[in-house]
């Protein structure tokens, strides 16, 4: 039956303008694990845009913990983790989470996307409010908006403009939202400033540090360790999808913290448990990963090589210290032709638009990983120079 090409339901007016606008979203089917390569329709790329920071997503002893997990217990957890799917797996994995973010409890979510969203949500309503920065990833603003709090975003790593906005909230609970090492542009909020203007508001901190976990501080323990005990969010987030290279996601805080949410959050009861193998497999990648330091020392080479190449080429940089590297070229189309010119010369490099990133700064969102060599990204700095050359 042909679909109705009018009414409420006429879905093709906004595909058609997504595609007018460059911004049609398209899937490449991946045909090797993930990696530094990529095969793609049966052509092999440089991959350099996963979020698999440390190169544990096919890290052969962390694939064997999750075999022998799966042959020991199955595949499905079976229930949610408040009615039977809660394993010991699950719970050796959050005491281990623990005790690496230094906090008295950690908590399991399914997803980064659902432990933001639950979180927030479980803590705040209409009485509250809620300040975030602009540049927040996705899930701290949906979480924030379906809250019912009022909603505020502050500028973008500025702790005067939230400042300003705290100082005339008379929100019963005010809690103030974070991205750590942001997800886009790689740089990393000023957890000091922001953790003292909290202390000065009665109010609290959350970080979501997806991107900073296994890749900053001391055996990877992400930004909230670079602060003083005394500076530290009251909330930490963790995603096991980037370095740890697993899937699922954390959250770490205080005792009551944690039981809140266990009570509460609705995304965290209202779910089946992550597979107890995935949890097995975490594990293992957490072990590795506290343990990595030569990793992270390797990928630290890896950015300011690529930093530097980056400046010889002239290309515009952000200020960021992370594998996260963007390049920022501002129009729709033209960050896409960008992606296809790369492609066509073997580097993977998704062009990131509008809605992700705010209008007129479409970028190549580069990311390094300790599976790259130095000659890899020699390779892609190669590359890049002949396309911005030809781009003049
Ligand atoms: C990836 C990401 C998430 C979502 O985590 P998932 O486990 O992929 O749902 C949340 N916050 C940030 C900053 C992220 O980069």
């Amino acid at each position: 039956m042909a679909p109705a090409k009018h009414g409420a339901f006429d879905l093709s007016s906004a595909l058609d303008q997504r595609h007018a606008q460059q911004r049609y979203r398209q899937r490449a089917t991946q045909q090797i694990a993930c990696g530094r390569e990529a095969v793609v329709d049966g052509k092999k790329y440089l991959n350099f845009c996963s979020n698999d920071y440390l190169g544990l997503a096919n890290h052969p002893d962390v694939a064997a913990a999750f075999a022998q997990a799966s042959a020991d217990f199955g595949v499905g957890s079976g229930a949610s983790h408040l009615v039977c799917g809660h394993s010991h797996y699950h719970h050796q994995l959050e005491e281990q989470l623990a005790d690496f973010c230094q906090t008295e409890r950690a908590l399991l979510f399914s997803t980064g996307y659902m432990a933001n969203f639950g979180i927030i949500t479980a803590l705040l309503d209409k009485q509250d409010a809620v300040f975030e920065d602009r540049l927040n990833h996705a899930s701290l603003i949906d979480g924030g908006l379906a809250s019912g709090a009022r909603f505020r975003r502050y500028l973008h790593a500025d702790a005067s403009s939230l400042q300003e906005q705290l100082k005339i909230s008379t929100a019963r609970r005010k809690l103030v939202v974070t991205d750590g090492i942001f997800s886009m542009d790689g740089d990393v909020a000023p957890l000091k400033d922001l953790m003292s203007l909290c202390e000065k508001h009665d109010a609290w901190l959350m970080v979501d540090d997806a991107h900073g976990f296994g890749v900053v501080g001391e055996q990877g323990r992400g930004v909230a360790s670079l602060v003083t005990p005394a500076e530290r969010p009251q909330i930490i987030v963790g995603t096991l999808g980037k370095a740890f290279g697993t899937f699922g996601a954390f959250v770490a805080g205080s005792e009551a913290l944690i039981e809140t949410l266990i009570q509460f959050s609705r995304s965290y009861i209202y779910t089946t448990a992550l597979p107890p193998a995935v949890a097995a497999a975490s594990l293992k990648s957490l072990e590795i990963l506290r343990a990595a330091d030569d990793r992270r020392e390797h990928l630290r080479q890896l950015v300011s090589k690529f930093r530097e190449g980056a400046q010889q080429i002239g290309l515009q940089l952000m200020p960021s210290e992370s594998p996260i590297q963007p390049i920022v070229i501002g129009g729709d189309g033209d960050a896409l032709a960008l992606s296809h010119s790369l492609k066509d010369s073997g580097f993977l490099i998704s062009a990131i638009r509008p809605p992700t990133v705010p209008e007129g700064s479409a970028r190549l969102r580069v990311t390094l990983s300790a599976a790259h060599s130095l000659a890899d990204v020699d390779a892609l700095l190669v590359a890049l120079s002949r396309a911005h050359a030809a781009k003049k």
